[in-house]
């Protein structure tokens, strides 16, 4: 399951960055998934359930922090934000979007 693997990495991110600031307590990692990661939130969170057992993240929450989509028409250079990724251009109508928003994946913040 790919969100298994997801929920491993930010774990290993959380662990080390932990590490680096001497603290040996989390209470909560704070991630930023754009809607375009290709990530299904509802997925990791369970993933991060089992994934965590066992660690020093195993009661902590994980807080997702979905962010939404955004693209630049390349055919006309209109920018907007699709409600689906393959939303026409409301401009032009082409389908011909570049991402500028919404493939993030990151720990964006570790709480203690
Ligand atoms: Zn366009």
């Amino acid at each position: 399951m790919h969100e298994f693997s997801v929920a491993q990495h930010i774990i290993e991110i959380a662990l080390q960055s932990a590490k680096e600031h001497h603290v040996d307590h989390i209470s909560s990692v704070e991630v930023e998934i754009g809607q375009a990661a290709g990530v299904v939130t509802e997925a990791l969170e369970f993933a991060w359930e089992s994934a965590v057992r066992d660690t020093a993240l195993q009661n902590a929450a994980l807080l997702i922090k979905e962010i939404p989509v955004s693209v630049v028409c390349r055919s006309c250079g209109m920018q907007y934000d699709p409600q689906e990724i393959f939303d026409l251009c409301p401009r032009c109508g082409d389908m011909n979007p570049d991402i500028i928003r919404g493939k993030e994946l990151r720990v964006s913040a570790i709480i203690t």
